[in-house]
């Protein structure tokens, strides 16, 4: 089959033939259709130091995607041949005390798909039957490849009660757009996303109604007075990894507002704690998505109404994804979705 791997230590990726993975009693083999470019894959395609101290070499990449099962294993009851299906790229295990509690998102033994064990950047991929998500009719495969990200997005917005609240997401990636959707889309009042890069902020424009906000240009100050907010943000999520945009949505929160942090700073950074001290912030960590609540409401979302298909901004195939790579390295895009058919 063809696949896209990290051949060698350093810059790119290639395309070349892997074997079809041979798959055991509790897997499934599936038959790749779509797959969304994720920035996790932009810094294995860099090289940077966090791909360098995490990926063995060679690699089969890539953690977001949709496809039909095309095998399962003796011991598979829940997913048959033919079923369309995503699923969770996290691999757990079972014997930490919060996998046994059911809280499998928090296992800390998870290993990633595309990073740690071979990954979807391929025609075939071999899953563990437990991770496989089916897809209903209203979401598509280029949605469903996208339904990591997404999960990311509804993960972080709804860790917290957002109806009526006025919310601030710092970084207007894709997920922070897909976010910005979601908060909408479950009744919050106002939704202002900060950006510092006009493409992306003209990106959100187009998916949804949030109040975009260059914070290079304008004051965040300004926007809360025009919006007629009085003391603060209510729920802040922050999106973005930069260490400035979480010192600037602390300073714009209300006294005992909630914070949920999903961007990764790309090196260890300095928190002025006296001032999440003094407002009675809450702060929550998030990783990935709760398996399987997470997919459960996001996919109820997208069958009530939740649309970010335009968060997609390119389709390339399969063989063109240096294209998609280099535009995610410009910043110049949305989701980027390769075509395995
Ligand atoms: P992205 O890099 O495409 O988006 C981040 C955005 O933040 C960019 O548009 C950038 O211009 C913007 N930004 C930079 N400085 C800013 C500032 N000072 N103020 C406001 N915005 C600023 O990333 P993405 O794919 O949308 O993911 C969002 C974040 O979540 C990233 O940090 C990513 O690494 C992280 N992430 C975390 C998890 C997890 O499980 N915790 C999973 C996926 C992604
Ligand atoms: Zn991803």
């Amino acid at each position: 089959m063809k696949a896209l791997v990290k051949a060698a230590p350093e810059e790119g990726l290639a395309l070349r033939d892997e074997p079809v993975p041979k798959i055991g009693a509790d897997d499934i083999l599936i038959k790749v259709a779509k797959t969304g470019i994720c920035g996790t894959d932009l810094h294995i395609w860099k090289w940077d130091e966090w791909a360098q101290k995490t990926i063995p070499v060679p690699m089969v990449v890539g953690h977001e995607f949709a496809g039909t099962v095309v095998e399962v294993g003796s011991h598979v009851r829940t997913v048959k041949v033919g079923d369309r299906v995503s699923g969770e790229g996290h691999l757990i295990g079972l014997k930490s005390r919060m996998a046994r509690a059911g809280h499998f998102h928090l296992d800390p033994e998870t290993k990633g798909i595309g990073v740690n064990v071979p990954g979807a950047f391929a025609e075939y991929l071999k899953l563990p039957a437990f991770n496989a998500i089916h897809l209903p009719p209203e979401v598509d495969d280029e949605i469903g490849a996208i339904l990591d990200p997404l999960g990311n997005a509804v993960h972080t917005a709804l860790s917290f009660d957002l109806i009526g609240e006025d919310v601030l997401i710092t970084g207007a990636g894709p997920i922070g757009i897909m976010a910005a959707s979601v908060c909408h889309h479950v009744g919050a009042r106002h939704v202002v996303i900060t950006d510092v890069n006009d493409y992306r902020l003209e990106l959100c424009n187009q998916v949804n109604d949030a109040v975009t906000v260059n914070v290079g240009r304008e004051d965040l100050r300004d926007v809360m007075q025009r919006l007629g907010m009085q003391e603060g943000f209510d729920i802040g999520l922050e999106m973005s990894g930069a260490p400035n945009a979480f010192d600037q949505m602390v300073d714009h929160m209300i006294m005992g507002g909630k914070i949920a942090i999903l961007g990764i700073p790309s090196k260890p950074t300095p928190v002025d704690w006296n001032r999440i001290i003094f407002k009675s912030l809450t702060l929550k960590g998030i990783y990935g998505r709760e398996m399987f609540e997470t997919w459960y409401k996001m996919i109820a979302m997208l069958q009530s109404g939740l649309d970010v298909r335009k968060v997609i901004t390119h389709r390339f195939k399969a063989a063109d994804y240096a294209q998609g790579f280099a535009l995610m390295k410009q910043g110049a895009s949305g989701k980027v979705v390769l075509d395995w058919g």
